[in-house]
């Protein structure tokens, strides 16, 4: 039987709940425990693939194709290991679950309501993953923020598991702000305190308390709040605000968390924490030898979150590159054929971001093109690996009037279509192509010196696809497929061959970039920007000697 640790917030959202739940389990894992990490999320829809990324930031997809948090990108970016479907839970998916059962007659009798029923279901959810005998501690973060209306039924779900396990099996860890009022130079502990009160009324007294605040805690002020949110001292955690999150495991290892957590969970004898590999991340990402400029070529840009896995594996990437990459935002709306040049030729490469719909495609076509022409090391993903396929059907093949089905159903030329298998699907929650699939890559392509492999598997979340039937004029004209999946033929992986890099897959590779496995097709993408880099630089300054 596993031990269970609960993350929830207090005072305010977006306090970063999810990387100090990844953090602790980063610390469990490296003193050589079996680790996994699960978000209960209280909001309605069943997952949330439905929800535009300005409502809730990136989609992650697991293994098994689920559609989940963004916060299961860090735990597996943190951890290095695959969640999956049970790691993600919604109310909507309770309530379903719940649902279906009382038509299937399962409460026949019973008036079906949200104490027990709906709490039970949580409950089981909650310690399922513990069951299974993988694991030797589960962590469970709870979104929202306590005190609000949706969350109750999972607090009061944490209350009963706290009641109904020994003392030593549970561990609540509650995370709160302490705010810095710069007119009276101090900071304050009062909303802490109600929100711990709040929490307490419904049931849950926190174990553990970390205060992210932007300023020191001194031992004053952490006796403080220890004595009025009757904790012990050592269980006041500092989180000050850091330089990057992948320093936060450093952070709470300084300051104990990981201790008071074991001392709590009664686990005795464990090992020293060995983050070797997380050590050596950090210094190469903290002593960067060169800079590369990548632009970022999305809509949905106005929120970092929309491309939080794409960003974060051109950190992992620039650190095995020791080279800072700089992400510069172009918005896809704006771009068109005059102001092209203006707005790229800064760059060292170029990555066409995944997207829905048709607004801002025209400018990632023209993007597309701008790389193609002038060898700038092109990356695109998904949305953007079909933007490339376009591109080159309607400039280099000449077809003016290509498109995908997407974008316009009755363009003569289909090069992207609507899969075979999307053409009936009518529900358009969890009906995507999701999840993982192998891909057979071409001996001696780019892919291939890439993955340093001609098998690999990645994960996907899309319905459109490379129209096979036009395969044979784009080879002829110098675009290969260089991956397939070795079932359907579908087109996996695009490349030019007489670019210096160009490459477009139909998968998502950034949903498998680790801190301790980055993704090598981010690191390539990054290796042929330092190379285009430093190539641009000898000639300038060639061209400078020459003055
Ligand atoms: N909209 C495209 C499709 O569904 C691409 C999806 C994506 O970029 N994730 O095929």
């Amino acid at each position: 039987m596993a031990k269970y640790i609960f993350v929830t917030g207090g005072v305010t959202s977006s306090l970063g709940k999810g990387i100090i739940a990844a953090s602790l389990a980063k610390l469990l894992q490296s003193r050589g425990l079996k680790v996994t990490i699960q978000k209960f999320d209280p909001y309605i829809n069943v997952d949330p693939g439905t929800l535009n990324p300005y409502e809730h930031g990136e989609c992650y997809v697991t293994d098994d194709g689920a559609e989940t948090d963004l916060d299961l990108g860090h735990y597996e970016r943190f951890l290095n290991t695959p969640t999956s479907q049970a790691n993600n839970v919604t109310t909507g998916r309770i309530y379903q679950t719940v649902i279906n059962k009382e038509r299937e007659g399962a409460y026949l009798g019973k008036t079906v309501q949200v104490v027990p029923h709906i709490t039970d279901e949580i409950k089981r959810r909650m310690l399922q993953l513990g069951t299974t005998g993988d694991y030797d501690i589960v962590i469970t973060e709870i979104g929202g923020t306590v005190g609000d209306i949706e969350s109750l039924p999972f607090i009061e779900a944490v209350r009963q598991i706290q009641w109904e396990l020994p003392e030593e099996d549970c561990l609540v860890v509650h995370l709160t702000l302490i705010p810095y009022l710069k007119a009276a130079k101090e900071l304050k502990t009062k909303p802490t305190q109600h929100s711990v009160r709040m929490l307490s009324q419904e049931g849950v007294h926190p174990d553990i308390i970390v205060c992210r605040t932007e300023h020191p805690l001194s031992s004053d002020l952490k006796r403080k709040i220890a004595l009025f949110c009757n904790v012990k001292p050592n269980a006041v955690i500092e989180s000050a605000d850091a330089n990057s999150i992948y320093e936060v495991p450093l952070k709470m290892l300084e300051e104990g968390l990981d201790i008071i957590a074991l001392k709590q969970l009664q686990l005795n004898g464990y090992a020293a924490p060995d983050l070797a590999l997380w050590r050596g991340f950090l210094a190469k990402l903290q002593h960067p030898k060169t800079k590369v400029k990548i632009g970022l070529i999305g809509k949905y840009l106005e929120l970092q979150d929309a491309y939080k896995s794409i960003l974060e594996a051109f950190v992992h990437a620039g650190a095995e590159n020791q080279c800072k990459v700089q992400v510069v935002n172009v918005h896809s709306e704006y771009i068109n054929h005059n102001n092209v040049a203006e707005k790229l030729k800064d760059l060292d490469g170029l990555l066409v971001a995944p997207g829905f719909g048709s607004r801002g495609v025209e400018g990632k076509i023209i993007a597309v093109k701008y790389a193609r022409e002038n060898g700038l090391p092109f990356f695109g993903i998904c949305l953007g690996m079909q933007m490339a396929v376009i591109e080159y059907a309607r400039n280099v093949l000449g077809w003016p009037n290509a498109n995908s089905t997407e974008m316009e159903t009755s363009t003569p030329y289909p090069v992207i279509d609507l899969m075979e298998a999307q053409k009936q699907i009518k529900n358009k929650g969890g009906t995507m192509r999701l999840g993982s699939y192998p891909c057979e890559i071409l001996e001696h392509s780019l892919a291939a010196g890439i993955y340093a492999s001609t098998s690999i598997t990645e994960r996907h979340r899309h319905r459109w696809e490379f129209n096979n039937k036009y395969l044979a004029d784009f080879e002829k004209a110098g675009m290969i497929a260089s991956g397939k999946n070795p079932q359907t033929e579908l087109v996996e992986i695009v490349e030019i061959p007489s670019h210096p890099f160009f490459i477009g897959v139909q998968y998502h590779p950034e949903l498998k970039s680790t801190v301790e496995r980055p993704h090598p097709l981010f690191v390539g993408f990054i290796k042929a920007a330092k190379e285009y880099a430093a190539q641009k630089e000898g000639i300038d300054s060639s061209v400078l000697s020459k003055d």
